[in-house]
């Protein structure tokens, strides 16, 4: 427990610098970061869309193209160059599927984008929700090739479940790249038909019409991608943005200045002086030399005698909300401090909890979820082991409402409530506070069965 009377949960108390202020500073002078996550079918192009993109941004290089378009040739997948691009391991290249999350960063006329690749495999979901749950926007690709949509769209596709789980964790504004149109001849027609089948179903699962945007383009062509199309037969027909102007007009996340400090830990180390040296994240609020802070969930007090900023333009003596940086630590025990510790205010700290409610998405799991079910649960840099403690309810996919109370088991693709116990403390906050620490994910043998929006703390 902490010992200081306590106040409203995450309410800032009075801070050195006005930070605020700072944040609305520069959040006119610099560009905004947005985290996107690309979802779709297995497929629909997503490797080669985004691989494609950042070729064109000139963040990968010719010459690194051309040795993929060789290495690729060689195994006669000559089309994968662009997915090559973001995959990691030769691995992944020999089986043409990208495996993993992998993460990449490029910048729009106002934007720094944080892509997060998502693999469309079905075996592979896992992998994808860790990107998704912490994704500002989405990029949903969808294969315009004939019968390719309607696989995609249809039962056991994934375009539906990406939507509906981006959706769930957040995720409202949406670009929808109708890709592969090169192959229908640049249809216009084709294009109105997915268009109007896609309308319906995201605004039944929660997006807001003027929230989402639909762009027809060729990931393989490279075309409408960084550039206003080429192709004349489309531009006869289409005139709004290509993918990156819709990506430059994704609003920018506000991040959570005004809530209290809220910092990450992601790397623990001692320095040359005196103090010690502590790297990650800081999710809300904002931390200068002098702020008093205690780390939790060990409820170990110290003092901040030094800030570093994450990157070189190393600017001034305080981080803020939605930036990575190193904080300098005295007065306190490092053994205390560990991955997945929060650093907060000392007058405003967070929770730490052993049983909270939270809503859920069921993704691939063969096994059913049933009272007492083990599960390892997961957020930032923490994994603990944890139960499914009880199953208030089964929900609704789109619209939350409850289909059956205390149901006996959940099975693959379901919503619930459920009540969480885990073994040891986790620092969480009610999504409704501050949605930075209010999802996480559930693991089960070695894989990620579901994502969660925490709802209560218990
Ligand atoms: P992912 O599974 O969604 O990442 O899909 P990939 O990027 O691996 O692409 C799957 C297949 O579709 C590959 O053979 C690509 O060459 C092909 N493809 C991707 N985009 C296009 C496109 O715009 N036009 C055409 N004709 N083929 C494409």
């Amino acid at each position: 427990g902490n010992e200081s009377a306590p106040s409203t949960p995450g309410k800032q108390v009075k801070n050195l610098i006005n930070y605020t202020e700072e944040y609305s500073k520069r959040m006119k002078d610099e560009k905004q970061q947005i985290s996107m996550v690309v979802i779709g079918h297995v497929d629909a192009g997503k490797s080669t869309m985004m691989g494609h993109l950042l070729f064109q941004k000139g963040v990968i290089s010719k010459r690194l193209i051309h040795k993929y378009e060789q290495e690729s040739r060689k195994q006669g997948k000559a089309s994968f160059a662009y997915a090559w691009v973001l995959d990691e391991t030769g691995e992944e290249r020999a089986r043409g599927v990208t495996m993993d999350v992998a993460h990449n960063y490029f910048e729009t006329s106002n934007r720094i984008v944080t892509l997060m690749d998502a693999p469309g495999h079905r075996d592979f979901i896992p992998n994808m929700i860790s990107g998704a749950s912490q994704a500002d926007v989405a990029v949903l690709v969808v294969g315009a090739s004939t019968n390719e949509f309607e696989a995609g769209f249809g039962i056991g596709g994934q375009t539906r479940e990406h939507a509906l789980l981006v959706r769930s964790l957040g995720v409202v504004q949406l670009a929808v790249a109708v890709n592969k149109l090169d192959t229908v001849d640049w249809s216009k027609k084709r294009f109105d038909e997915i268009v109007e089948k896609l309308k319906q179903f995201l605004k039944q699962a929660g997006f807001r019409e003027s929230d989402v945007t639909y762009v027809p383009v060729s990931g393989l062509l490279g075309e409408n991608l960084a550039e206003q199309a080429k192709n004349a037969t489309l531009c006869s027909w289409y005139k709004g943005p290509c993918l990156l102007e819709v990506i430059d007009r994704f609003r920018p996340p506000t991040r959570p200045v005004d809530y209290a400090l809220r910092f990450c830990v992601n790397d623990v180390y001692r320095g040359q002086g005196s103090g010690i040296y502590i790297s990650g994240k800081i999710e809300s609020g904002g931390v200068c030399p002098g702020t008093k802070v205690v780390v939790m969930p060990a409820s170990e007090r110290g003092l901040v005698k030094g800030v570093e900023v994450g990157d070189e333009r190393n600017r001034s003596n305080f981080a803020l909300a939605g930036e990575h940086a190193t904080l300098i630590l005295t007065g306190i025990d490092a053994m205390k401090v560990t991955n997945g510790s929060v650093i907060c205010d000392a007058d405003n700290p967070i929770r730490a909890v052993t049983r909270l409610q939270a809503r859920i998405v069921v993704f691939n799991i063969e096994v059913p979820i049933t009272r007492g079910f083990p599960v390892e649960l997961h957020y930032k840099a923490v994994s603990e082991p944890a139960v499914i403690r009880r199953i208030h309810s089964q929900l609704h996919k789109s619209t939350g409402e409850v289909i059956a109370k205390k149901p006996k088991v959940l099975l693959k693709g379901h919503n619930a409530l459920v009540e969480v116990e885990v073994t040891r403390p986790v620092c969480l906050e009610e999504y409704a506070a501050l949605k930075e620490l209010g999802r996480f994910t559930l693991r089960y043998g070695g894989s990620t069965i579901a994502a969660c929006v925490v709802m209560k703390l218990l």
